[in-house]
């Protein structure tokens, strides 16, 4: 009900831009059809870009004659990527990679609805999608597709779909690591719902991480969804939207797919070889989420508190408590000692100001720490989340003519980069994914530009970084694509999200010589003293669509 209200309310805002931009680009033709403007009603609007209206004179997304044509929509904070190759017969192939976005980062920032970009999508390959690939389980990557009978997706077929290994039914650790996510998400809504009781003004920050775990958007409906999660993974709204897609392939035309085993292909695409990269099949790996020394870009910094993780995993309790256990007493048992009220105050007595200057003459609460650990909660639903980021599905496209590589990777953060030449099964990676990364001409920014999803490095570092990338003639053609609502990201409260990390941001824009999107940036200029026939060459391959709903990037096999 919330979501339609709101779709209604900035409706009626939206279709007034629309109304601007269609006069200009239809002005020559208006003079000649206005006496047919009666017949036609209001036709001649073409796909507005928010409110939810009928795609109707979308065109069928052509691909080159050779290479891949990459949309990137423009549909919020999150990612929703098309891409078309040139298939048997000339026929468009279409793969959709991820389709999710966070609530509240779209129309309020001049931003498409997502129901407007899915019946585009619909619009523009024929209803039939020839691939569709799912990174990883969050909300802004997922939330898109729905509910199978309520989905925007409904008429859109999908012929095949991959998954990460750790989507797997039958792989056993990803049997543990989902058992084990939905008790620390259990145990992360309780700690969540002490602290809002405490503090009502400290949850912020951690409701938007649950909420990205959760695909939901209010509290309220944290812990239903938390406890659903764990008895039912697959009721999860989340997991529900990747049912949908799995329904539609069908279990035989379903994939889950684990990094550096086989060759990949595109149905229907000839020439074109598919590398998955991550994720590592490796609890450890998936764990490690923070660069080190290094390998971080510059201006951010986390910490971590233990004692979170041990009040909510009594597994690892024994070894993270400041005391043998004893040399403690239990909450309970302390409250109602006689010692405990004289020394460290009674928490049935008013707190008074002479509490705070006396030194226990009544219920200091300043004396008792057993609240602590609840503010750690931040950290762990931190933790949580990178986790799952970090599970991300990983795939280089390479043209075998061209030899040109594009670079999607999700959210994967430290443990999944560093797995790409690691890789336990398989030592010999190193040299393919360095060549790889060396030919990389469009990366996919891991997690809208984080500080802990892009590794900084040199080209001679010995782990796959930023550097590695778009090597030798290959980096006149550099380019990235930033799926960021900065404006959104820094409103996250209590702690903004940096999205993107400025140095990272930086970082790509230096190395790509300006050739960087980002969702909520309409435009693209050529920085002072880059090349101007490289930028040339690379705006002849850029379409900006001029209702705001994406850009349509070339890239020439
Ligand atoms: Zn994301």
């Amino acid at each position: 009900m919330a979501r339609k209200a709101k779709k209604k309310a900035t409706k009626s805002r939206k279709s007034k831009k629309v109304g601007k931009a269609t006069k200009k680009a239809t002005g020559k033709k208006t003079a000649k059809k206005r006496s047919a403007k009666k017949e036609a009603g209001n036709s001649s609007v073409p796909n507005p870009p928010a409110g939810g209206g009928a795609a109707a004179h979308v065109p069928t997304m052509q691909p080159p004659a050779s290479g891949v044509k990459v949309r990137m929509y423009r549909h919020g904070h999150g990612d929703c990527f098309l891409l078309a190759f040139r298939g048997p017969a000339g026929r468009p192939v279409y793969v959709l990679i991820d389709c999710g976005y966070k609530p509240g980062s779209n129309v309020d920032y001049g931003l498409a609805e997502i129901s407007t970009v899915i019946s585009h999508i619909g619009a523009s390959t024929g209803n039939h999608l020839d691939l569709v690939v799912v990174t990883h389980e969050h909300q802004d990557h997922v939330n898109g597709f729905g509910k199978t009978g309520s989905s925007d997706f409904d008429p859109i077929a999908m012929d095949e779909a991959w998954f990460a290994w750790t989507e797997s039914p039958t792989d056993k650790l990803a049997i543990e690591l989902r058992r084990r996510h939905g008790d620390q998400l259990l145990g992360l809504v309780e700690a969540r719902n002490q602290l809002a009781a405490a503090d009502p003004g400290a949850v912020g920050y951690i409701d938007e991480l649950l909420s990205l775990e959760l695909g939901v958007d209010t509290p309220a409906q944290f812990a239903a969804a938390a406890k659903e999660k764990k008895k039912d993974p697959e009721k999860s709204v989340n997991k529900q939207g990747m049912k949908l897609i799995k329904d539609k392939a069908g279990k035989e035309r379903t994939r889950y797919i684990l990094p550096h085993q086989e060759g990949l292909t595109i149905p229907g695409v000839d020439g074109v070889r598919v590398y998955a990269l991550g994720p590592p099949h490796d609890a450890d790996l998936l764990k490690d989420e923070n660069p080190q020394g290094s390998e971080a870009f510059p201006g951010h910094g986390i910490s971590m508190r233990a004692s979170f993780l041990a009040a909510i995993d009594p597994s690892i309790a024994a070894d993270n408590q400041p005391f043998y256990e004893r040399f403690a007493m239990p909450w309970d048992e302390a409250r109602r000692s006689e010692f405990f009220k004289r020394h460290y105050g009674d928490d049935k007595v008013a707190v008074t100001a002479a509490a705070y200057a006396d030194e226990c003459a009544a219920n200091p609460e300043w004396r008792r720490i057993e609240k602590d650990w609840l503010f750690s909660a931040e950290e762990m639903a931190l933790m949580l989340n990178k986790g799952i980021n970090n599970t991300s599905l990983v795939l280089a496209f390479e043209f075998e003519a061209s030899k040109k590589v594009l670079l999607f990777i999700g959210d994967a953060q430290r443990g999944n980069w560093k797995s790409w030449t690691t890789s336990k099964k398989k030592n010999d990676k190193i040299d393919l994914v360095r060549d790889l990364l060396a030919r990389t001409v469009l990366y996919k920014v891991g997690h809208h530009g984080s500080h802990n999803a892009t590794l900084n490095g040199a080209t001679d570092s010995d782990y796959p970084c930023l550097a590695w990338m778009g090597q030798g003639k290959f980096t006149s053609e550099f380019t990235a694509m930033i799926t960021a609502v900065n404006k959104w990201a820094l409103k996250v409260k209590p702690k903004p999200w940096v999205h993107p990390l400025p140095s990272i941001k930086t970082a790509l824009h230096d190395k790509a010589e300006g050739r960087v999107f980002q969702i909520d940036t309409s435009t693209l200029a050529r920085p002072d003293g880059a090349s101007v026939d490289d930028w040339n060459d690379f705006m002849g391959r850029v379409h900006i669509d001029p209702a705001g709903l994406y850009f349509d990037y070339e890239v020439h096999n």
